[in-house]
């Protein structure tokens, strides 16, 4: 694994999204391959990964919300100087999906200040498979609408984990 001071970019990307969704489960299935179904909280708050992704060495510097309240308002802070930023909902429960434009899209829009950070939409727990409560195109067409990517994921199994994070950094690295 690389040396955390070797790197091309440093980049910082937040993941915001209701409580419960699974923003620290994505954090720590993406850091350190596991997933621990016991503790509803992990409290991850800030990660580094260090990830080569197009050619480039990369240190990934990852913010979650973990322990807030619910509708709790973000600092300035926070989103400052994010290069992407990852909006998780849980695919079997919906409101944590119509909170993206009521709350977390507001939020971006008053909060991050730099026009070009880039947003991706994740919809997760896709392995609960009988208890989907937002379709995969219902997803899409939100992204689509919001001008961000999408996937849908299971930090439970680490199914497209590791794509939704690549992805980002992909298009980031793409943005001149
Ligand atoms: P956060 O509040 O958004 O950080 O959510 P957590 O990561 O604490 O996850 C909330 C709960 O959902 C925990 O009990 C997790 O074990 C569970 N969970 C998270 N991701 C998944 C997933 O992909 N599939 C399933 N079945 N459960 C998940």
């Amino acid at each position: 694994s690389a040396n955390q001071g070797d790197f091309d970019y440093l980049f910082k990307l937040l993941l915001i999204g209701d409580s419960g969704v699974g923003k620290s489960s994505l954090l720590l299935s993406f850091t350190s391959n596991t997933f621990d179904d016991l503790s509803p909280t992990i409290g991850v708050d800030f990660k580094v990964k260090m990830v080569t992704i197009g050619g480039k060495k990369l240190k990934l510097a990852l913010w979650d919300t973990a322990g807030q309240e619910r509708f709790r308002t973000l600092t300035n802070a926070y989103y400052r100087g994010a290069h992407g930023i990852i909006m998780v909902y849980d695919v079997t429960r919906r409101d944590t999906f119509t909170n993206l434009s009521d709350i977390w899209a507001k939020e971006i829009e008053l909060y991050s200040t730099n026009q070009d950070c880039i947003k991706m939409v994740v919809g997760n727990k896709v392995d609960k498979l009988n208890a989907r409560a937002v379709t995969k195109e219902e997803g899409i067409d939100f992204a689509r609408e919001y001008g961000c990517l999408f996937l849908e994921c299971s930090a439970k199994t680490q199914s497209n984990v590791e794509r939704c994070f690549e992805e980002l950094v992909l298009k980031i690295l793409e943005t001149p």
